[in-house]
């Protein structure tokens, strides 16, 4: 479903994803763990083309990922994204959240658009907010949100950038039980995340990132239980 090859992507005279290559195939969970710095984020945000790659290839179902323009809002639909802040717009009401994209990207009509952000808002737990604001609503009610927002454009894949990172640590659990559910009825996944728990029991496979690299490959198990580099059992030892 995704596929980056030979991907190098530089801020300045810093080299921050290197070769790095990697397939998500449909259904799958990939999780994606590595120190601070290792490219983590800028893997993720290439992929809706938040950043723009220097060189290598960059599809989604068999497509290159379109430069500009409607082709670009239709791949960033496609593609959901939830970040460690939740990103929720403010002045707008939970409901308002999550019918704006369908109404305007979508072209869903407002009755559809709210039928749909209600069964989504059910699904995550939040269903009894959908008239509050975002500010009125817990830090992990909030991420709940964002993930039922980027669930209403219908996404290919969702992406996942440390999304339980800025939560208190009570919350940490009902967002990932909603993300486990979603692997459960077969999302496509790439979920950045320092939750041991979750890449053990929801991944299919652990992606190791460090310096820009993709070290190791493989599953979770063989990852926790038997790294194969020094840089993966160096990171394990500080983080386990
Ligand atoms: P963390 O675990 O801290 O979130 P990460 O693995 O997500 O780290 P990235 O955010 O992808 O790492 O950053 C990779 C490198 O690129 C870092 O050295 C970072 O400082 C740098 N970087 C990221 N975004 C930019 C930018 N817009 N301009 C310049 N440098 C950047
Ligand atoms: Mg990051």
């Amino acid at each position: 479903l995704v596929e980056l090859r030979h991907v190098d992507k530089h801020f300045g005279p810093l080299h921050v994803l290197r070769d790095v290559s990697l397939t998500v195939d449909r259904g799958e969970v990939v999780v994606v763990i590595g120190p601070s710095g290792g490219g983590k984020s800028t893997l993720c945000r290439a992929i809706n083309r938040l950043e723009v790659i220097d060189s290598g290839e960059i599809a989604i179902d068999g497509r290159p990922l379109p430069a500009e323009g409607r082709e670009l809002a239709r791949l960033r639909a496609d593609v959901g994204m939830v970040f460690q802040s939740f990103n929720l717009f403010a002045h707008k009401t939970v409901l308002q959240n999550v019918t704006l994209g369908q109404i305007k990207v979508r072209r869903k009509g407002r009755k559809a658009a709210e039928e749909r952000a209600r069964g989504l808002l059910d699904r995550v737990g939040v269903g009894t907010q959908a008239d509050k604001y975002p500010a009125q609503l817990s830090g992990g009610q909030q991420q709940r949100v964002a993930i039922a927002r980027a669930l209403a454009m219908d996404p290919k894949i969702m992406l996942f950038d440390e999304p339980t990172s800025a939560l208190d640590p009570e919350m940490i659990n009902e967002v990932l039980e909603v993300m486990r559910q979603l692997a459960r009825d077969g999302m496509t996944m790439v979920v950045v995340t320092h939750e041991m728990g979750f890449a053990r029991s929801a991944a299919n496979h652990v992606v190791f990132m460090a310096d820009g690299r993709i070290v190791e490959e493989t599953t979770p198990d063989e990852f926790f239980t038997a790294p194969r580099t020094d840089r993966a059992r160096d990171f394990l030892s500080k983080i386990l």
